[in-house]
Formats: C-alpha cells, sequence, structure tokens
C-alpha cells in the first residue's frame, strides 16, 4: 500500500500554524511562543518536555545551561546542535508552561495531539530519537518502566533506534550523582549513536 508522503507545501503550512497557534493561550503565563526546530532532512529527533522561562525569552530551544549539558552529553558543538538539518527538537510541548512550587510546570496537554502527530510525520529520516525526561518518555516508549530512573536505566531494552535520557537539568545533579552507571555506561553509548546518526 502506497503511503502518501507530505509535501513541502504541506510541511510549511503546518510549520506556519504552529508559530500563530494560541491553542491554550490562557493557561500560558508568557503567552504563546512555540519553540522548537525540524527540517524534514533531520537525522536525529531530541523529544524534550517544554521551553523553560529562558528558552521563552530567546526562543532558541535548549539555549540555557540544560542545553549545555545536553550538547556536552551528546557530543556535538552548537553549529550541529542548532543544525535543522541534523537534529530536531521538538518537546512535548512547544510554548512555557509556567513555573510551580517544584519546578517547571508539565508540558501543555494539548500540543501533542494538536500539533505534534502531524510534524513527526514529516520526519522519515530520522536514526535516532532521545527522549528526554518522563512526558517524553510517556509518549514515546512502550510500554513504559516503573519510573524514569528504571526506564533510563533499561536503555538497552530500547534497541539502536531510541535512547531514553533524564533531563539534562542542573535540578538532576542528584540523580546524576546517585546514578553514576548514566555516565559510565549510556552516555559512551549515546555519543556513538549520535555521530553514527549523523555519519561523524
Ligand atoms: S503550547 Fe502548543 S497548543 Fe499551546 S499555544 Fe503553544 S503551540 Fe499552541
Amino acid at each position: 500500500m502506497n503511503r502518501k508522503v507530505p509535501g513541502a507545501s504541506q510541511f510549511a503550512a503546518l510549520i506556519a500554524s504552529v508559530k500563530q497557534c494560541r491553542l491554550c493561550e490562557e493557561s500560558l503565563p508568557l503567552g504563546p511562543r512555540p519553540v522548537l526546530q525540524i527540517d524534514p532532512r533531520a537525522r536525529i529527533l531530541i523529544a524534550g518536555q517544554a521551553p523553560g522561562r529562558r528558552v521563552h525569552e530567546s526562543g532558541v530551544p535548549f539555549d540555557d545551561p540544560s542545553g549545555d549539558r545536553l550538547r556536552e552529553w551528546l557530543g556535538i558543538t552548537r553549529e550541529v546542535f542548532y543544525d535543522p538539518t541534523k537534529v530536531a527538537i521538538l518537546p512535548m510541548g512547544f510554548c512555557y508552561p509556567g513555573t510551580g512550587k517544584s519546578g517547571d510546570l508539565p508540558p501543555r496537554p494539548e500540543c501533542e495531539p494538536a500539533w505534534r502527530h502531524q510534524l513527526l510525520q514529516h520526519l522519515r529520516e530520522i536514526r535516532l530519537t532521545l527522549v528526554i525526561g518522563q512526558y517524553a518518555q510517556k509518549s514515546h516508549l512502550s510500554p513504559s518502566k516503573k519510573n524514569l530512573t528504571e526506564t533510563v536505566r533499561s536503555w538497552k531494552d530500547y534497541g539502536n533506534g531510541l535512547i531514553p535520557l533524564p533531563h539534562p537539568s542542573p535540578r538532576n545533579n542528584i540523580w546524576l550523582k546517585k546514578n553514576p552507571w548514566f555516565n559510565e555506561s549510556l552516555l559512551p553509548h549515546l555519543r556513538k549513536a549520535v555521530h553514527d546518526a549523523l555519519d561523524m
């Protein structure tokens, strides 16, 4: 059966619609500002959580200490990271959702059914998906494990094309200290997988 491949004009129209989205505006403390990076040629998909306040202000995904750590984990420069023909960055919610008592609020649930499913259909060259944090893991990984630590610790279960990761936020420094296997065994595998996916 021939499945219809979405075309370039459809893609451009979709991106224009996303950029103008105001669907959950009433729930967003700083208003809508979708932050994502996408090109149909991308080979790596970063499925993250939602922009933080600083990223909302700059409009650049992972333009913060979390991004610095993520680039270090991946072993790639900012230049490579911000090349949309190499890396697509699609958080679960595209706009900053606000902050609660224990950090940023969950990504807005409206975003995934409204936009994310459609956008993913245009990513046909993806070789590696990095699934960051509990919200993306609930959506991308099945069956999910008991919690984030178990999911990440079971990275070998997901095969070559998918790697679950904790959020690279400085808030997770304690988690990283408690789980030394992450640096010792997962990171070397991650860097190799990233470089292989990009033919570096
Ligand atoms: S979070 Fe998603 S659904 Fe809500 S306004 Fe932003 S782009 Fe639209």
